[in-house]
């Protein structure tokens, strides 16, 4: 059986990074990876491939700094080229991003039957790019692979028990990769307090709208004054932030390069709590036992608000202030839920392909 998989954004080398795993110790499966390159700097993709062991991409699109129509337009190009050459059994992808919709499209008008990973997330915030690129991979994938009962229910909304697809709920590879890594966490090089909050922001519907994005630097700019704050920078936050003028001289946050997977695994273990509008960085609060709070107004991980690990403050200063005031005094949660899998995602995925 010959897989290719289209990866090009740091979540996704992550889950990448499970599947090689298990793909490397299965006798009969041959992996074929594309990266698109939408992510191409050292620390937003090499230190992925170098400390997680990926295998080498065999094909490299470079195709990066474009616009949303641009970049995904010349990835379908491209990786439909790959597709012809290579005629693999499947077209695995991951995620929402614009590398996930193109590999699906080249996959599916070719023909070659396509795996979503992380299949059945919503939003219902169609504004959001992630949201589209979700529902429009879900519609042209044959076997869907879901992280939750949530993501299986959303999809039986949407009618998919009359499709010509399979939907199966298999737990999820970040969880795996938690369980995987945990034990191989390294310090970041930097300067680390203790008892600190772990924070990351780069969503676009954060650092694209202005007001959203000063309100959310004024509310950490105030959480950093009661209590520590890292902040690994995305380079589109950077850029955003440099434009409005930030006084990152003045600021009381702890900015940091971003990290390996590794470093962050370190973070996790080691901060108090965790203030994000990543996806990935919710469910890895959870696993590592820390409360979050979520800066955006609704989550595809409903399941974590169900049960009180995360909350949504959005992008508003009082409320982000007020719940990190909470995390610092240390609601006592218990953690012992298994929410996403026993930690074999990748082992179900790469059976079931089979
Ligand atoms: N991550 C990382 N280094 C960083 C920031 C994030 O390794 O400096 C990891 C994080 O732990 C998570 C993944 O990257 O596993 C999430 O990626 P991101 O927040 O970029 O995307 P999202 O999950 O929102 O799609």
């Amino acid at each position: 059986m010959k897989v290719v998989t289209v990866i090009g954004a740091r979540p996704q080398f992550i889950k990448a990074a499970v599947i090689s795993r298990v793909i490397t110790n299965t006798p009969g499966v041959e992996e074929v990876i594309i990266h698109t390159g939408q992510h191409f700097d050292t620390n937003m993709s090499d230190v992925f491939f170098e400390e997680m062991s990926i295998p080498k991409p065999q094909y490299n699109l470079n195709i990066n700094g474009l616009g949303h129509g641009a970049m995904t337009g010349q990835m379908l190009e491209k990786i439909e080229e790959v597709l012809l050459k290579e005629r693999p059994d499947w077209v695995l992808v991951y995620g929402d991003t614009n590398s996930t919709i193109a590999g699906a499209l080249a996959a599916k008008k070719l023909h070659v039957k396509v795996a979503h990973v992380e299949a059945g997330l919503r939003s219902f915030n169609i504004a959001m790019p992630e949201e589209v690129n979700r529902i429009l991979t879900d519609r042209i994938s044959d076997i869907l692979f879901c992280p939750t009962a949530t993501a299986v229910n959303n999809l039986k909304n949407e009618g998919y028990n009359s499709f010509d697809c399979r939907v199966m709920e298999v737990g999820d590879v970040m969880q795996d990769a938690a369980i995987f890594y945990v034990n191989k966490a390294i310090k970041p090089n930097s300067d680390i307090p203790t008892d600190f909050a772990l924070c990351t922001v780069h969503r676009a519907e954060n650092t694209d709208d202005e007001i959203r994005l000063r309100n959310i630097f004024i509310a950490l700019e105030e959480v950093a004054e009661i209590t520590p704050v890292v902040l690994p920078l995305h380079p589109r936050t950077k850029s955003k932030l440099m434009f409005l003028g930030y006084d990152f001289q003045n600021s009381s946050i702890r900015f940091i390069n971003p990290v390996g997977y590794l470093e962050m695994v370190w973070l996790l273990i080691n901060c108090k709590f965790v203030l994000t509008d990543s996806g990935g960085l919710q469910k890895e609060a959870y696993f590592f036992s820390k409360p979050c709070i979520t800066m955006r107004d609704e989550t595809e991980w409903v399941e974590l608000v169900e049960n009180g690990f995360n909350t949504l403050a959005g992008a508003d200063i009082r409320r982000i202030v007020e719940l990190a005031k909470k995390a610092i005094d240390g609601d006592s949660l218990d953690f012992s839920l298994r929410l996403y899998g026993k930690g074999n995602a990748g082992e179900i995925i790469i059976e079931n392909l089979r």
